[in-house]
């Protein structure tokens, strides 16, 4: 089987109380986990076995669906994993901070585009911030697309995203994406996300 799932990169109860103990559990041993199962299961036996996730990604859209979802699913959970942690939340710090504040006018501006990219964003999917020809910009995917993808509506390389399907907050938050949304900052790791924006 040529992709596994990592273990998450800090405990179940670490993004407590924003992120419950129970939805990291499902979210990651359920949910991340069927897509990495389901991923494996659309190359088995084919020419796409030996390619890298993100070359799969890059041409999602041609493979199958089945690559586009599980593919999707896996890189978009390995991601959103790794950008949060504990004693994280704050603000950005150094070069990404005054990106941030140069594209959106400030930190809050910003955090309020970005979340009503993931409340608007109909049914499931994520909002992105990205790097698009060397500017911040954010945007949002159906399902379980991203920004890497050849269907993807705006490209450009992810720095931060957020989950916004029900299964990512309804054990918490049931309806309440918007408070959702607002507790995800709390948990937001900016020393890795600013890491990502240098690269
Ligand atoms: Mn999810």
């Amino acid at each position: 089987m040529p992709f596994t799932l990592a273990p998450l990169p800090y405990s179940h109860d670490a993004l407590e109380p924003h992120i419950d103990t129970l939805t990291m559990q499902i979210h990651h041993g359920k949910h991340h986990q069927a897509y990495v199962d389901n991923l494996n299961k659309a190359i088995a036996g084919s020419d796409h076995e030996n390619k890298s996730l993100e070359t799969l990604i890059a041409s999602a859209g041609t493979i199958s669906p089945a690559v586009r979802n599980n593919g999707g699913g896996h890189w978009n959970h390995t991601f959103f994993w790794e950008s949060l942690g504990t004693n994280a939340g704050g603000n950005p710090t150094g070069e990404l901070a005054d990106a941030i504040s140069s594209a959106f006018g400030s930190f809050d501006a910003f955090k309020e585009k970005f979340n009503n990219a993931g409340l608007t964003r109909f049914g499931s999917g994520w909002a992105w911030l990205i790097l698009k020809d060397g500017k911040l910009d954010i945007t949002s995917t159906p399902n379980q697309d991203n920004p890497l993808m050849d269907v993807a509506e705006v490209k450009g390389t992810p720095l931060l995203g957020v989950d916004v399907w029900e299964h990512a907050y309804y054990l918490k938050y049931q309806n309440r994406r918007a408070e959702y949304l607002a507790a995800f900052w709390n948990v937001v790791d900016w020393k890795k996300i600013g890491e990502r924006f240098k690269h």
